[in-house]
């Protein structure tokens, strides 16, 4: 199926999942997980993403979210965010299920938003759990939450840890309901994605995948492209 094609079909259905990746945010110039030259401090980012990396040195890790939250604070929500928020502004009926963590879909004014993995914006207390905004980009001694005086941690979901259950109670019931998925610039290896779209299949939705290269999504409908370029072209009246 072309874009036009898959055009037309997406706009004969009404309750649509919509998933999305570190590449939605690539041409904002946030960098991907999975891309080229990840790295942070000679560590591979990927490991830096964990519990244990957390408690072995908390000044590192945190030294490594700050540095994140610059970037994005440098940055902004692309072509892609903004042509996705305004599409959905009128259907009540479509979700969107992020695993970014940049906050760039709420920037762009998007509803029915679930952030699986967390924000990068909050800070949570290790002793109670409770969640905070924070949106500084620097410390001079790591924060402490105004609950416990404990120390904080990013609020987010790290390899091997639980989504939240309100999270995957949302995104199943979207994937349950759905006509239609789209998953944009995901490579498909978190089982976040790979569950959702599993049931929305076998629920007989039509799977569309847009990405600059071939994922690991089961897509029926690859489309091959940037999302900033491709989303506002799927999504036009
Ligand atoms: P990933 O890094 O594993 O894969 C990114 C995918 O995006 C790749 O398949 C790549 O081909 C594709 N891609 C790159 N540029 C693109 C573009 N311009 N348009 C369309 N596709 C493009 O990302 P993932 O599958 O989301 O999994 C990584 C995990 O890392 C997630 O859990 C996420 O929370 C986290 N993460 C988040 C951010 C962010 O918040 N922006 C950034 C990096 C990683």
């Amino acid at each position: 199926m072309d874009i036009e094609s898959a055009r037309r079909f997406l706009r004969l259905c009404e309750r649509i999942l919509v998933i999305t990746g570190a590449g939605m945010s690539a041409e904002s110039g946030i960098p991907t997980f999975r891309g080229e030259g990840q790295r942070w401090q000679n560590c591979d980012v990927k490991d830096l993403a964990t519990p244990s990396a957390f408690d072995a040195d908390p000044r590192f890790i945190w030294d490594w979210y700050l540095h994140r939250r610059s970037v994005v604070a440098a940055s902004g929500p692309n072509a892609g965010h903004y042509a996705l928020a305004e599409w959905s502004k009128d259907r009540s009926e479509v979700t969107v299920v992020t695993q970014n963590v940049d906050g760039l879909h709420e920037q762009a004014g998007q509803r029915n938003l679930v952030s699986v993995h967390g924000s990068l914006w909050h800070n949570r207390c290790t002793k109670c759990g409770h969640e905070r905004i924070d949106r500084s980009i620097q410390y001079a001694d790591l924060p402490r939450s105004p609950c416990c005086d404990a120390l904080e941690r990013p609020a987010i979901v790290w390899m091997g840890e639980r989504i939240a259950m309100s999270d995957i109670e949302r995104s199943h019931a979207a994937a349950f309901d759905a006509e239609a998925v789209i998953t944009i610039g995901t490579s498909g290896a978190v089982t976040t994605v790979t569950s959702l779209v599993a049931i929305a299949r076998a629920r007989c939705a039509e799977i569309f995948d847009i990405n600059v290269e071939r994922s690991a999504v089961e897509a029926h409908c690859r489309l091959f492209g940037t999302a900033g370029e491709l989303v506002p072209k799927l999504l036009a009246a």
